[in-house]
């Protein structure tokens, strides 16, 4: 799951980023309007928007049209503003902004929030994606056998989330790239293969009854295991 951050405050902007990555999300953290729009342009997609309105150059609400015209339609956007004022808050919902939150808040009442917003019917489909014994929650980051829990690093979740949601289907080396970096990351040649290995090991030590079948030159696929 990938999520768009505008915010031109330093500070926030590492608190924020840090909460994201800790419930397992990839980050892409922009300050300006201009560079957000250029993001915003790229075939990639966010799962979610947050945007502050006092940008630099500009409203952060500007974002959210440009969001609605350039294929991510249903993408759920929320608001970070110091603007608490009832005709701001009216304004934002009116230009389709899905919530509202006035600074200064609490972090964690931020990601309650988002997590709320990727509820909604018609945004992110709630129901855990499911291959072999496993079953792979969106939401709530976890993939789970039975009722036991696969633990595994950030990175491995977000492989095995691109792999889980075009099951199926080659998912090529790039895209899986840009499920597992933000923009500015470091990344390193051969990292994803090992995270792929070690997501192999994992979920054969978890019987998962799925495999990762590489396609040489391309990407890797996900499938169940053949009995
Ligand atoms: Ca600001």
């Amino acid at each position: 799951m990938r999520v768009l951050l505008v915010e031109d405050e330093p500070e926030l902007a590492a608190a924020l980023s840090a909460a994201l990555r800790n419930y397992d999300l990839v980050v892409d953290h922009l300050s300006t309007i201009s560079d957000a729009e250029e993001a915003l342009r790229l075939p990639r997609g966010y799962d979610a928007l947050l945007l502050d309105r006092s940008l630099p150059d500009g409203d952060g609400l500007t974002l959210v049209k440009l969001a609605r015209e350039t294929g991510q339609g249903g993408v759920p956007v929320i608001m970070l503003t110091a603007r608490s004022e009832l005709h701001d808050r009216i304004e934002g919902l009116d230009e389709g902004a899905d919530d509202y939150i006035a600074k200064p808040f609490a972090v964690e009442e931020l990601m309650a929030r988002l997590r709320a917003v990727l509820r909604r019917p018609g945004t992110l489909d709630a129901k855990p994606l499911r291959m072999g014994e496993l079953r792979f929650d969106l939401l709530n980051r976890e993939a789970r056998v039975g009722e036991s829990l696969i633990e595994m690093p950030r990175r491995e979740l977000l492989v095995l989330e691109a792999l889980m949601r075009r099951a199926g289907r080659t998912v090529e080396r790039s895209s899986l790239e840009e499920a597992v970096y933000g923009l500015g990351d470091d990344i390193q040649s051969n990292a994803l293969d090992a995270h792929v290995s070690r997501l192999r090991r994992r979920l054969e030590a978890a019987a998962a009854g799925v495999e990762i079948h590489t396609i040489r030159g391309i990407g890797y696929l996900i499938r169940q295991t053949r009995a």
